[in-house]
């Protein structure tokens, strides 16, 4: 399979140099050159890694088989259940992996191609991430282990919670805390200029975990045709799902694309809502994000738009016949988890409240998709006064002795500590 970036389809790139790039060089981003079709009955009854070997091997063609059914196995191993809450109201909950978020799924599969490719060069890799919570977690517990693979993670100091920061922490091994006093943009700006440092390029292999990565990416359609396997309904189904940057949904529409029948996507956002005005208007105008409840959605300049444009070949109305949007309130958020927990005893987190409420507006029978666990997300719901336990997973991070390395916001400090580790 070659990729090109969507601004350019002269320059064709294999799987392993888009996985190591991330981004094309022109700012655009990678996209397959095309989509393979499958045959959806082939696929009943096959486990996870079996149904993610079929949807995912002619995307990473140049990985060998043995070494591809190991990746999966080692990122797919956890339940992926389809439950049903009410009558025609189903949850994918994707939250069973080690960080309880459904990133895993992608961190970890990413995480093996990168491992697999960097034995081919045979100099270690160093992943640079830049994380404001949610993504230095995921990825960092996909790469664990990986031996062929160092992590640094760059998180600000103070504005993760005391949770996310032990899971980023407490791991050791090949993974390194980096505690920036400063911001989530001072994070990111550090990783970009260690990019772009020649003497640090000559000396380390440096590549990023980026959510815009194909691997992260197309590794998540998966479990649609998984949550596809486990529907029993005649008619296809709706798929709702909570969306921030929209690599989520993009797969989605990939499954849907290979053959995965749909009866349509709603893309369910809170307030940070420049997609359900973009299908209103038909202007796409980015701006700057709002906190929620929901703040692994609050993305005013969603990354994967271009991704969906090229999909739907830069016509709205194209985009409009397969995908609907609903926008929605931190108050609406709140009422549905109690309401659903009242009424059915099945507890929501916030971002998964947004996708029931997608599909309960839109009104036909269909899976909204659960992104995290409950408990991660636990202080925002705490005024609904509900017993969440907590899961093995987070029982995991608890006691773990913290290690980080803590340094100010200028590049020289950075650079010094990647030259000396
Ligand atoms: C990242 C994230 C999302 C948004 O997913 P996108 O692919 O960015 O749209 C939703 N919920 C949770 C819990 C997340 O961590």
């Amino acid at each position: 399979m070659n990729y090109f970036s969507t601004k350019d389809n002269t320059t064709k790139y294999t799987p392993r140099e888009a996985v190591f790039r991330g981004l094309p060089p022109d700012n655009g981003l990678f996209m397959p050159e095309s989509i393979p079709g499958i045959q959806i009955d082939t696929l009943k009854g096959l486990s996870l890694p079996e149904l993610g070997k079929k949807v995912l091997e002619g995307y990473f063609d140049d990985i060998p088989g043995n070494v591809f059914d190991a990746i999966l196995q080692s990122c797919l191993n956890f339940d992926i259940p389809l439950k049903e809450v009410s009558p025609d109201v189903y949850v994918l909950e994707l939250f069973h992996g080690p960080t309880m978020a459904f990133k895993d799924v992608g961190a970890g599969f990413l995480a093996g191609c990168l491992n697999y490719y960097a034995r081919e060069i045979d100099r270690k890799v160093v992943v640079l991430v830049a994380t404001s919570g949610d993504t230095g977690s995921a990825v960092a517990n996909g790469f664990y282990g990986q031996s062929n693979i160092e992590v640094v993670i760059l998180y600000p100091n103070g504005k993760v919670t005391p949770f996310q920061e032990q899971q980023m922490t407490t791991l050791g091994g090949n993974i390194s805390a980096v505690k920036v006093d400063g911001t989530f943009d001072d994070c990111q700006r550090l990783v970009k200029s260690a990019f772009l440092d020649k003497t640090l390029n000559e000396k380390l292999v440096l590549t990023s975990a980026n959510s815009i990565n194909i691997a992260r990416f197309l590794s998540q359609s998966i479990y649609y045709f998984h949550a596809y396997n486990q529907w029993g309904g005649n008619d296809a189904p709706v798929f709702s799902v909570p969306s921030g940057n929209f690599g989520n949904l993009t797969a989605g529409l990939i499954a849907n694309k290979m053959s995965m029948p749909v009866d349509r996507f709603i893309a369910s956002v809170n307030i940070n809502r420049t997609f359900t005005d973009y299908l209103e208007s038909g202007e796409y105008d980015p701006r700057g994000s709002v906190p929620t409840l929901s703040n692994a959605m609050d993305v005013g300049d969603p990354s994967n738009f271009r991704r969906i444009d090229h999909l739907f070949h830069h016509h709205v109305e194209e985009v409009r016949s397969e995908i609907t949007s609903y926008s929605f309130t931190d108050d609406d958020t709140l009422q549905a988890i109690k309401d659903v927990y009242e009424n059915s005893g099945y507890l929501m987190d916030p971002h998964g409240a947004v996708g029931y409420l997608g599909l309960k507006k839109y009104g036909r029978p269909g899976i909204f998709l659960e992104t995290a666990h409950p408990y991660k997300f636990h202080e925002s719901i705490d005024s609904l006064e509900v017993d969440i336990p907590i899961p093995d997973q987070a029982a995991k991070f608890q006691g773990g002795e913290p290690r980080f390395t803590s340094i100010g916001r200028s590049f020289e400090e950075f650079r010094e500590f990647l030259t000396n580790s």
